[in-house]
């Protein structure tokens, strides 16, 4: 004999009813079959609307309609299927519930209340109408169907609305049962009855217990549960995408998850099935072929010890706490029992060593009457103030990890708190090792799917996620993107997903969604009609921030620069080649970096400095460790660098400037190379790195344009001007060869933080002296590295360097 048990979800329309028939019979086949069903997906659900509206009753009449009209629909669409169906007798019936509902519910809005009793009757109506429809359908393909009434023969024990089945009492009464070994047995879920013979049911989602109770009294060698997933996985798959399929799992693992929140299966489930040692598979209705989670005894087949990770909402903590707490004698027992007796359950509990503060959850429906209950038993205690009136707190989560054994492994909680810390979400309480194999948090409801998806994450998805937003797609952002195309399978093998948010530039912006192609973003920008501005930006960065999310700035905007603060507060890394923000004002480069801290975010702009070089992390490791600059001379500039070697060679000025423009060294206008501006910037970086409180305008630049040389802004009347130079420059290099030095333009930081920028005559000895063709060369002179240098030496500009720079620090926002 097998039993099966078909979920709401996979009663939802005719079609599934049908397609459930079909299962039955292809199972029956093969041997005995006994059938468990829900109510249709919400009927239970509008049902306990009804109830709970019975008092503003200008609805009730509405909501009973609209749960008859679901039936009425489903009958319709079942004939329409299948053409025999005994509509008229199903119609019969479901119209006399209907009736009889209806008469019920009048009395409850005359009464103004609803006993129990009364309102297990009212949501069990779904079962009973359930089992008729699908009596029909099967009847109709000719099988033969008997019925178990569990009102009369699922001996309950317990109040109308949460009950237990007394299991060997009910055996008893159902072997009694005359059952033909053709026949499917077909019962309602949910149900049971009292002593009197009353009805009761066994909690919500107890179709799933009925299930299991009825397979240990009809010694069911295994039991399915349908309903609408492939199984357990080791999330809710409809909040965590990738949650993973638990192939099987033991009956204490499968009893933690569901208790904790995993609704595939009502908790209750596992006694019987464990205690008769039933396996059970849970199996997709939509996805037959599927072949589920079993549980069973020994899971064999999960290697991580690891579950799954679960949530409980609608969750209500009580602190109980009192300065003279310990004076109170047996306290917690006394919490217990006052709870117990009224029938609450403690979901977590935990208290301080010194039990000058407990702290346990219960769901939200029972706050009252705990709160009630509490204070009554101890008002003595609060009257002499022993006690503090009891704290409450509202609208809160529980989250659960599950795992054998779990407090004996290393690093589990630890994992759990950096990930939920890395999403700034608050812990309110942690439970004392309530159970062995899970550890349970609580946090606030509105961070409840963040948290799950995190902690989710640490655990079970070893992939990396980066989720970039990319401003800036002139020619380092275009590289940029070219280069992480280019490295995709590099990415996947090292599980590294580099998911973009949005492209903007200073104009527009295009949003990707998950199906859009990276590797059509210019197409797709091109098409865009999305304006992108400062409005725009606030409200997308307050929307979309994840786990790792990091805004990149490949513009050179001043503006942008200026909000990194703002991003940082929100949550996003920031990677920027743009050198605005680190050569503003000092107040605001402090700003960036005390807020990167204190949002545990990164600020990383290793291409400020010498593009692709590894300049700053260089720096910064050596400070890290306890050196000190005394020294730093360095080429910072691709453009000077080619033009000074162009000057070595003979070259005239206006020459070498012009060849420097044509190969794409220089900034639009030459100008802004000359005038020593941008090496200065870059100075002021190194120096701020290691730490010197300087400003721009503390840099002396000794430029390499006279000072009556004007800025045109036509490119040519620049070289006009330029070319009245040549001769100067010529003679000065002539003069530097002939005593065996060439002449370079050098940024310096000396000793006590004195920086200047200047053409300096080099001699063969120094690092700098063979630097040209546009590479940059910077020579650290520091207490580890004296008296030669540490020198960094290569291409220092152009757009496949820096690119490469940016997306380096864009994987180290990983780390
Ligand atoms: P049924 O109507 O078949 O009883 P339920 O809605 O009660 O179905 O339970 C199935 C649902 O349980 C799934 O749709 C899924 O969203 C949810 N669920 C929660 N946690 C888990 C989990 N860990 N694994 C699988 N499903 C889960
Ligand atoms: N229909 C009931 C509920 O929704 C029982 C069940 O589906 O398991 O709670
Ligand atoms: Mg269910």
């Amino acid at each position: 004999m097998k039993l099966l048990k078909f979920g709401g979800t996979s009663l939802a329309n005719a079609e599934k009813f049908l397609c459930v028939a079909n299962i039955i019979k292809q199972k029956k086949d093969v041997e005995q079959i006994a059938v468990v069903l829900s109510a249709p997906a919400n009927v239970t659900n509008y049902l306990v609307t009804i109830i709970e509206k019975k008092i503003q009753n200008n609805k009730i009449l509405e909501t009973i309609n609209l749960v008859e009209n679901i039936f009425v629909e489903l009958i319709n669409n079942i004939l329409k299927i299948q053409s025999d169906f005994n509509y008229q007798k199903i119609e019969t019936i479901i119209k006399k519930e209907f009736d009889e509902l209806k008469s019920i519910i009048h009395g409850v809005v005359l009464l103004k209340q609803c006993p129990d009793s009364i309102r297990a009757i009212i949501i069990s109506r779904g079962e009973i109408l359930s089992v008729f429809i699908m009596k029909s359908i099967l009847e109709c393909k000719n099988h033969s169907v008997t019925l178990i009434d569990p009102i009369e023969n699922f001996l309950s024990i317990g109040n109308y609305l949460d009950s237990t089945v007394d299991i060997p009492e009910s055996k008893k009464r159902i072997n009694k049962i005359k059952i033909d070994k053709n026949d499917i047995i077909l019962m309602p879920g949910f149900i049971a009855g009292n002593e009197e013979k009353e009805l009761v049911v066994l909690g919500r989602n107890g179709s799933d217990y009925s299930a299991a109770v009825l397979a240990s009294c009809l010694n069911a060698h295994s039991c399915e549960i349908w309903t609408d997933v492939d199984g357990v996985f080791t999330a809710d798959p409809r909040i965590v995408s990738n949650a993973r399929l638990l192939k099987s799992i033991s009956y204490q693992e499968a009893m933690e998850l569901s208790y904790f929140g995993a609704k595939v299966l009502h908790p209750r489930t596992i006694e019987p099935i464990s205690q008769f040692k039933i396996p059970c598979f849970i199996k997709n209705t939509n996805n037959v072929e599927s072949d589920g989670t079993l549980i069973c005894e020994k899971n064999n087949s999960e290697k991580n010890f690891l579950k799954g990770v679960t949530h409980l909402d609608n969750i209500v903590m009580f602190n109980v706490s009192g300065t003279s707490i310990k004076y109170v004698g047996n306290i917690i027992p006394r919490i217990f029992t006052t709870l117990s007796r009224n029938n609450i359950k403690i979901i977590l509990f935990t208290q301080s060593s010194s039990e000058n503060k407990i702290i346990f959850c219960i769901m939200n429906n029972e706050m009252d009457k705990v709160l009630s209950s509490l204070n009554k038993e101890f008002q003595l205690e609060l009257k002499d103030k022993l006690l503090n009136s009891f704290q409450i707190t509202n609208n809160l989560s529980i989250l659960s990890v599950i795992g054998s054994n779990i407090y004996q492994k290393h690093n589990v909680a630890s994992k759990i708190f950096s990930s939920l810390g890395e999403g700034n979400i608050n812990i309110l309480a942690v439970a004392q090792g309530s159970s062995e194999h899970s550890i349970s948090l609580v946090i606030e409801k509105k961070y409840i799917l963040k948290a799950v998806q995190k902690v989710h994450d640490a655990f079970f998805y070893n992939k990396k996620i980066i989720y970039a937003f990319l401003i800036g797609i002139g020619g380092i952002g275009s590289e940029l993107l070219a280069q992480i195309l280019k490295q995709k399978q590099y990415l996947d093998e090292k599980n590294i997903i580099i998911k973009f948010l949005a492209i903007a530039n200073s104009k527009k912006i295009l949003i990707l969604e998950n199906t859009t192609k990276l590797c059509n973003w210019k197409n797709d920008f091109k098409q865009s009609n999305e304006t992108f501005n400062l409005k725009f930006l606030n409200k997308f960065i307050k929307k979309n921030h994840f786990s790792n999310s990091v805004i990149i700035d490949c513009t050179s905007d001043q503006y942008l620069s200026e909000q990194y603060v703002n991003f940082l507060e929100n949550n996003f890394h920031v990677v920027t080649s743009n050198k605005k923000a680190n050569t503003s004002k000092f107040s605001y480069y402090k700003n960036i970096r005390h807020t990167a801290y204190k949002n545990n975010k990164k600020f990383l702009y290793e291409t400020n400095v010498g593009a692709g070089l590894p300049v700053i992390e260089t720096l910064q490791k050596l400070f890290q460790t306890g050196d000190n600059l005394i020294r730093f001379k360095g080429i910072l500039s691709g453009s000077l660098s080619f033009i000074f070697g162009k000057l070595e060679e003979g070259v005239l000025l206006s020459q070498a400037t012009r060849e420097a423009k044509e190969l794409g060294f220089t900034e639009p206008n030459p100008y802004d190379d000359l005038s020593g501006i941008d090496v200065a910037r870059k100075l002021l970086i190194l120096a701020r790195e290691v730490g010197y409180e300087i400003e721009l305008k503390d840099i002396k630049i000794e430029p390499i344009l006279p000072i009556d040389f004007k800025k045109c802004n036509s490119v040519n009347e620049f070289f006009l001007q330029l070319k009245k130079l040549d001769t100067f420059f010529l003679n000065r290099i002539n003069k530097a060869h002939n005593i065996g030095n060439v002449l370079r333009f050098v940024g310096t930081i000396e000793n006590k933080g004195e920086c200047y920028v200047k053409i300096e005559e080099i001699n063969i000895n120094d690092p700098l002296y063979k630097v040209k063709n546009g590479e940059n060369a910077l020579a650290f002179y520091t207490n580890y590295y004296q008296p030669i240098p540490l020198v960094l030496r290569g291409y220092g500009a152009g757009n496949k360097v820096t690119a490469s720079g940016v997306f380096s620090d864009l994987l180290r926002t990983l780390s």
